[in-house]
């Protein structure tokens, strides 16, 4: 049933947000294969920040399938689903959520306290911080500094180094460039980009920005794989 070159497949997915209901999203098929990069494209509201959500399992589906790297996560309890995300996913937002106040080190590496699997990929944890760091166009000698000091930009690269350490097979970004100039975005999106192909990463980004279009493997627009209900209340 599960075709083995995919890694997110969801199946006639309904979702309202609890005691909203002037908002309803449908996702009758979306499918991600192993390695790919997908740019998805939504006006704002449109639900894209919903379905990423609903694909990391923080929200569940009140109708349909979810299924990440052939497990069904509405099959997992709170706890199972948690450990999952943080083995099968590298999330990156819009806001970064970094701890600012930790340094750049203990961010990098805190997903890996979560996720067995990932930990088990890295066999030198402060040198491969160090690398990602280095890869991504940031000092080796950042990893030492509080994360709350660094720039905007440097920090979406900690963010980035964070979602990318111990290869989680999939890689999801919310927005990750609308804090960032053109010439920044340009920049960032190639590290990660290179990094995701080194690794063989799928690599899942949302966007409003058509623009970036180009730089994907494949482009999807919110509104050709799902529907929206929007009443007024
Ligand atoms: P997009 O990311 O495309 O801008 P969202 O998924 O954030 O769209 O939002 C879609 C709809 O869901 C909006 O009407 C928004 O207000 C609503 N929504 C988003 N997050 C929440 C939430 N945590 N609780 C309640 N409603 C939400
Ligand atoms: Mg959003």
């Amino acid at each position: 049933m599960f075709e083995e070159a995919s890694i997110l497949k969801l199946k006639d997915v309904r979702y309202s947000w609890p005691g909203r209901f002037s908002f309803g999203l449908t996702v009758p098929e979306f499918d991600l294969t192993s390695g790919e990069t997908v740019l998805l494209l939504g006006e704002s509201g449109s639900g894209k920040s919903t379905l990423l959500s609903l694909i990391c399992g923080t929200v569940s589906a009140q109708f349909g399938m979810v299924s990440v790297s052939g497990t069904d996560i509405a099959s997992l309890s709170a706890g199972e689903r948690d450990r999952f995300r943080a083995e099968q996913i590298g999330l990156i937002f819009q806001q970064f959520n970094l701890l600012p106040y930790a340094s750049v080190l203990d961010n990098i590496l805190l997903p890996l306290d979560f996720a067995p699997e990932r930990r088990s990929r890295v066999n030198t944890p402060k040198e491969e911080a160090k690398q990602l760091c280095q890869d991504l166009g940031l000092p080796r000698d950042v990893i030492d500094a509080r994360a709350g000091t660094l720039s905007v930009g440097q920090q979406q690269r900690v963010a980035t180094a964070r979602a990318l350490i111990g290869q989680p097979p999939l890689i999801i970004a919310d927005e990750p460039t609308s804090a960032l100039d053109a010439a920044t975005q340009t920049t960032f999106l190639k590290l990660l980009f290179a990094q995701s192909k080194a690794h063989s990463t799928t690599l899942l980004m949302v966007s409003h920005d058509a623009r970036l279009a180009d730089q994907f493997d494949r482009v999807v627009q919110m509104s050709d794989i799902s529907q929206v209900e929007r009443q007024s209340a």
